[in-house]
């Protein structure tokens, strides 16, 4: 396919972090002429975003990650963010402190898993990342913290189940735990695509946290619903056996949900 792959800045690595999957052989350069046409397989010709979109996209990648990180979400250096472009994804890099972050410092995953060599190490959970766009072809953002309450019951091993109507907000009547496999391994890059195949929203058992939407903004308010879901969960069990909505409780909630959208719903939206 003549496409032409995107820029890879050919800045020195801070992170000295090992190479976390197969690389491209050679970059190329990112298209600099805005609007260009290009072919696709099917012979139908599509827009080649232009270099100030990209950069836009990484930026808004960036702007994602501080909030993520400033309001509480990713504590310490966890968590990591990412938008799919062209056939791959930006995604935020491994071993750099969000706050530190240029543009140029977002990795550029083309679809079959491979980056540019110059560019930065995309972060080591960039498989679980890609596996989300491969299933999910309408989804143009993930969001994957480390947040408290998700983590904690994702430890305990203990799915959200529909303790309140907001669970509606993951897309079914529970936010699934999936199994563990260790970070950065294709395994768990499997787990999460089943996982998300019904869901927008899942636990990972001993890790965290995934959530998608549409873009960074709605993957981003899902993410934070289920820390807040999770944190209202954890408490009602302190008090005892929660009483949890039934299926046709649910099923109605789910109902009334579809006309709001499928991505995430804020709760001034829904709160009705
Ligand atoms: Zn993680």
């Amino acid at each position: 396919m003549a496409v032409k792959k995107p820029n890879s800045p050919a800045t020195k690595d801070r992170s000295g972090a090992k190479p976390a999957g197969r690389r491209a052989a050679a970059p190329n350069t990112s298209p600099s002429k805005p609007a260009a046409k290009r072919r696709t397989k099917s012979g139908k010709s599509a827009r080649v975003p232009s270099k100030a979109q990209e950069t836009a996209a990484r930026k808004a990648v960036i702007a994602t990650a501080l909030q993520m990180s400033r309001t509480g979400l990713s504590p310490g250096r966890s968590g990591n963010v990412s938008c799919r472009w062209r056939e791959g994804m930006l995604i935020t890099p491994t071993g750099i402190a969000y706050e530190e972050l240029q543009p140029s410092d977002i990795a550029y995953v083309f679809g079959n898993g491979t980056y540019v060599p110059e560019g930065r190490k995309p972060s080591s959970e960039w498989r679980f990342h890609l596996s989300a766009y491969h299933t999910r072809p309408e989804i143009g953002a993930v969001v994957h913290t480390h947040s408290m309450h998700a983590t904690v019951l994702a430890c305990a091993h203990r799915p959200i189940p529909a303790f309140h109507y907001m669970i509606a907000v993951a897309g079914g009547t529970d936010i699934p735990l999936i199994a563990y496999a260790p970070f950065g391994t294709q395994e768990l890059a499997q787990l999460v695509r089943v996982g998300l195949a019904d869901r927008n929203a899942l636990l990972m058992a001993n890790h965290g946290q995934i959530a998608v939407g549409k873009d960074l903004a709605a993957a981003l308010e899902l993410a934070r619903e289920v820390e807040v879901l999770a944190e209202q969960y954890y408490k009602v069990l302190t008090l005892g056996k929660p009483k949890l909505l039934g299926a046709k409780a649910m099923t109605d909630v789910l109902e009334r949900f579809k006309g709001y959208g499928q991505n995430a719903q804020s709760r001034s939206q829904t709160s009705k």
